[in-house]
């Protein structure tokens, strides 16, 4: 049995050590709403670097901010993407009005959240752009390396876009110089054993004893295929020879120079890692290549799985020369910084806690508030009630959080309604802020899209009127179909919109129906929980599922049957 031997309340891990974290390095960070800025501020009109992603991966990414790479890191939950409200409040503190450049891993939920919070920031005039780090060979083919997930060749896309920023470049050149070291980017990893959840009671995958999984991912997601054991120059030719499979032609400013990176998953001795690196160097020399300022660490880990990833950055001149320059940050420290960087007077930063009051709405429209919150409450209790069941699901071909995800959100959506209702708000307010607090607590691809899916419902309502039955199944219906549009998920991808698309097909054809709300609502909540089990049949095609697609067969999707849960429960209460 696995445990996290040092942890309080399990749903508090990633903010407590954060908290510690920041205690630790204040000469580094400070606290903002939603992650951490550098303590000490950056120049006035520096474009800023910031990174983000779930917990559980330091020093990424946190352990990144610092003069030389990062401005600012936005923090999720452990291994869940930060919202777009967190995103936004870190780019807004990290912000030195020369625009700034959001990295991070290419997963759909960071995608998401990220590039809600960009959207927003945009229009209020802040010049944000976004490049996903995308280097890990075995989660797609090389043909589609931008569609690939990121893991730990992020340290070379941050550092070298650190680099570019604090050597004064503009926010156009530090995006495509980003660009540029992830497209010379390759990693691959291998996993000796699963990583632990906080609180979990066993971890979300295992490793037969005597084996290896071969392309692991760093939230759990097991290899993409097992091998018998082998001695470790054995495992460095292994790597070595999948990466440089993608290794580019030595011309156009590439002559066969490489950072490399051997990075440690969480659990795996140094030494242990020493000794893969003797293979690895003897490997890279005998094809003809030129080592540059290896580090050999953990730089991107995943909780406390046993592994090793080796990335291989393909350097030109400018790449090197922003690879080699000095860096100061908790995790990542190299050369020194010049006089003038040290003392560059820099921009004081305002902590921005946000707070917003709440705005009463009518008597009329409050009233349908508060049964819009008695609702949120059942899903709490519904989710809490499934999560166990929802992370196995979720564990099989996904990363195993499928059921915390829900648990936060819900928790979190439950809590912002209550408030709602304390402040006599319509269901407009009331379901617009609970989508913002789902999404803001669940992180994860599925929060972003109940957040989304709530919102759209709210919009659809009115702070002043009460609904009619006829407006309700219509803004439900709504918010229902924001969720394909905001996820781009199709009917038979294996994803909670093959249970909401039936969710929201059978409201609409019940429109004119003479039949109350409560079966209208549950005769569409049947149709949703049939196509929901009918998803084992499939596999999946979006999501972290993707990578995994078969492994899925046979078990139903965790976000279909989550929605088709909750919506049932839902129909229970109307009634
Ligand atoms: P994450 O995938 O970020 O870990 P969760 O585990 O909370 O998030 O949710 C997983 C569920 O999200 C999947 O089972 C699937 O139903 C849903 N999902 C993933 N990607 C999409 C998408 N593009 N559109 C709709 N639903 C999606
Ligand atoms: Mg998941």
């Amino acid at each position: 049995m696995k445990l996290t031997y040092l942890v309080n309340n399990p749903e508090e891990f990633a903010a407590d050590s954060l908290k510690g974290f920041i205690a630790a390095y204040e000469n580094y960070v400070q606290p903002v709403h939603g992650g951490v800025v550098r303590t000490n501020g950056s120049p006035q009109g520096e474009t800023a670097l910031v990174v983000g992603g779930g917990s559980g991966h330091y020093p990424a990414f946190a352990g990144w901010v610092g003069p030389g790479i990062a401005h600012g890191a936005v923090c999720g939950n452990v291994f869940a993407s930060p919202s777009a409200s967190q995103v936004r409040s870190v780019v807004k503190a990290a912000d030195n009005g020369g625009g700034v450049v959001l990295l991070f891993g290419n997963y759909a939920g960071d995608v998401l959240h990220f590039g809600n919070g960009a959207e927003q920031l945009r229009a209020e005039g802040i010049d944000v752009r976004i490049v996903t780090i995308s280097d890990d060979i075995a989660s797609n083919s090389p043909d589609k390396h931008d569609d690939r997930r990121g893991i730990a060749g992020d340290l070379f896309v941050v550092k070298i876009a650190g680099a570019a920023a604090a050597a004064g470049k503009d926010v156009d050149s530090v995006e495509a110089v980003a660009r540029r070291a992830n497209e010379r980017t390759r990693s691959l990893g291998v996993a000796f054993s699963g990583c632990t959840l906080p609180g979990a009671q066993s971890p979300l995958f295992t490793v037969a004893s005597g084996t290896f999984g071969l392309g692991l991912g760093i939230h759990g997601e097991k290899g993409i295929s097992n091998h018998e054991m082998l001695p470790a120059r054995d495992i460095a030719q292994m790597l070595v020879e999948k990466v440089l499979a993608e290794e580019p032609p030595r011309e156009n400013g590439y002559q066969g120079r490489v950072g490399v990176l051997l990075n440690g998953l969480g659990a795996t001795k140094y030494e242990e890692l020493f000794v893969l690196y003797g293979s690895v160097v003897e490997l890279l020399e005998q094809r003809g290549l030129q080592i540059v300022a290896p580090v050999v660490d953990e730089q991107v880990t995943s909780l406390d799985m046993a592994g090793v990833s080796l990335s291989i950055c393909f350097l030109d001149a400018e790449l090197e020369e922003y690879w080699l320059a000095a860096a100061d940050t908790p995790a990542f420290r190299r050369g020194a910084l010049s006089a003038a960087e040290s003392a560059a007077p820099t921009r004081r930063i305002v902590p921005n806690e946000e707070e917003f009051a709440i705005p009463a709405g009518s008597p009329e429209s409050a009233a349908c508030a508060e049964k819009a919150a008695k609702i949120l409450e059942v899903f709490e209790n519904t989710a809490r009630a499934a999560e166990a069941d929802l992370g196995r699901m979720d564990a099989i071909a996904g990363d195993g959080d499928h059921g915390q995800g829900m648990t936060l959100g819900t928790t979190a959506a439950a809590k912002a309604a209550r408030a709602c209702v304390s402040a006599k708000a319509g269901v407009r307010t009331l379901l617009v802020r609970a989508g913002a607090a789902w999404a803001e607590g669940a992180g994860g691809t599925s929060g972003a899209l109940w957040g989304a899916a709530l919102g759209r419902t709210g919009n659809s309502l009115s702070d002043e009127r009460a609904p009619s039955t006829r407006e309700i199944l219509q803004a439900v219906a709504a918010g229902a179909r924001a969720v394909p549009e905001m996820g781009g998920a199709k009917v038979g991808d294996k994803t909670m919109v093959d249970a909401i698309i039936p969710f929201a097909e059978g409201i609409e054809k019940r429109l004119d129906s003479a039949e109350p709300l409560a079966a209208i609502w549950a005769a569409a909540a049947a149709e949703a929980q049939a196509a929901a089990e009918a998803t084992a049949n499939i596999s999946a095609q979006k999501g972290r599922a993707r990578t995994h697609g078969d492994a899925s067969i046979g078990t139903p999707d965790p976000g279909a049957i989550s929605f088709s849960l909750l919506m049932r429960a839902a129909a229970a209460t109307l009634s």
